[in-house]
């Protein structure tokens, strides 16, 4: 299996979530559940998420029509 990284701080993943195939560290994990949510963090989190899971999705339906052409 492909080596995840945690899509907060990078790092190779050692456990920790697995959310739409990214993964998110035990530490980060645990920093989101303590943060409140009007913390800069939270936003940061937000964003991470946001570009980290929605943005390859749109990319991987142009791939896939990329590929059909092949
Ligand atoms: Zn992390």
């Amino acid at each position: 299996m492909r080596k995840q990284c945690c899509i907060i701080c990078g790092k190779p993943l050692n456990g920790g979530i697995i959310i739409n195939g990214k993964g998110i560290c035990k530490c980060c994990e645990e920093k989101i559940i303590k943060v409140r949510m009007d913390t800069d963090f939270y936003m940061y989190y937000k964003n991470c998420i946001k570009k980290s899971i929605i943005y390859p999705m749109i990319r991987g339906e142009d791939s896939k029509c990329q590929n059909y052409h092949l």
